[in-house]
């Protein structure tokens, strides 16, 4: 059976001759998604990282632009799809193979689009490199490496090349010149255990970010304008609000600063009735950063009162200050509530 070593060797050497082939029962396919993860089994046994699974791929139904093997740890992620893992990728033209720490891009791409993820990838790479501070004396370097991309073929540039903005550190191969089977396993293994490292201390903390800003995305929160640092904080603002929805603290934000919206100064009860007297929001304002994580005691003053559209508004912009919110309402917007008021 071949090795590992050997794999990554035939697959630089024929992917791009047998990628002009069909891709269902093509060999180097086969070998790709079948053999490739055997042999990382064959490699080290069972016990010495048992959470981690190899998983390798040419594409889905059809070729891919470059295949790669990647390192899944079942704590961070189970699809290259999300997540930071080791990885095998080739680079462009073949020529030469990495194993890198990269990380997946598909969640962020979607919300903020390629450019704004490669930004959030490249911010996150450093985060990850101090998480493992040894892997310069084992051997890695932080790059560039240039990688194949998943999706935009067109481009060279690493800024819009999501998995080569992602990488953290990593050592590259030749094809021609491979490096002897006991030398990339130890590499591997230097690898793998930096990865165990920084799963430790980052854990998933980025993931939570993602899934904050999806959920804000699927309720229409997501601030138009900020990255994910904005997408956290608005994320932050609303657990805030949820957890004292109905308490007596926000009975008295309510009481303290009245029923008319501070953003668009709509008086609920003169444009619905009695029916929407109290139906005014309370909203968040001290920003939460600074704030210590646990025992924030907070006061009405913390609070302003916002209709609930000016609420969702000022979310969407990524809570702003109120003045900000103010002047982003249309005039005749303000004017006509004091109209209807008076
Ligand atoms: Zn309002
Ligand atoms: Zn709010």
């Amino acid at each position: 059976m071949p090795d590992i070593l050997d794999i990554a060797v035939t697959v630089g050497q024929n992917f791009s001759q047998e990628r002009q082939r069909q891709f269902a029962q093509n060999w180097l396919a086969a070998l790709i998604r079948n053999e490739w993860p055997n042999s990382f089994s064959a490699l080290f046994p069972a016990v010495k990282f048992p959470l981690i699974k190899a998983k390798a791929s040419a594409g889905q139904g059809q070729w891919s632009e470059a295949p790669f093997m990647a390192f899944l740890h079942g704590e961070i992620t189970s699809t290259p799809q999300a997540g930071y893992y080791p990885v095998i990728l080739f680079e462009r033209g073949f020529q030469s193979f990495c194993l890198v720490l990269a990380q997946g891009s598909h969640s962020l791409t979607e919300l903020f689009g390629m450019r704004k993820t490669c930004a959030i990838l490249k911010n996150r790479a450093p985060i990850l490199r101090n998480a493992a501070p040894a892997w310069r004396q084992l051997g890695f370097s932080a790059g560039p490496f240039h990688t194949y991309s998943r999706g935009n073929t067109s481009s060279t540039e690493v800024a819009d090349d999501p998995w080569a903005a992602s990488i953290a550190f990593g050592k590259r191969y030749m094809v021609k010149t491979p490096p002897s089977l006991q030398e990339f396993r130890s590499d591997l293994n230097s690898m793998l255990e930096l990865y165990e490292e920084v799963v430790r201390r980052v854990g998933r903390l980025f993931l939570q970010e993602e899934q904050a800003a999806e959920q804000l995305a699927a309720s229409g929160e997501l601030p138009r304008t900020a990255g994910l640092d904005g997408a956290l904080k608005v994320a932050h603002h609303k657990t805030v609000e949820w957890k004292h929805r109905n308490s007596r603290l926000v009975k008295q934000v309510k009481i303290e600063l009245g029923c008319t919206c501070q953003g668009c100064g709509v008086t609920l009860s003169s444009a619905y009735g009695r029916i929407g007297a109290d139906f005014i929001e309370a909203h968040h304002l001290t920003p939460l950063a600074q704030a210590p994580d646990q025992g924030v005691e907070l006061t009405a003053k913390d609070f302003a009162v916002l209709c609930p559209t000016c609420h969702r508004i000022i979310h969407r912009l990524g809570c702003p200050t109120l003045d900000f919110l103010r002047e982003t309402v249309n005039p005749k917007v303000r004017a006509f509530y004091e109209d209807l008021m008076t």
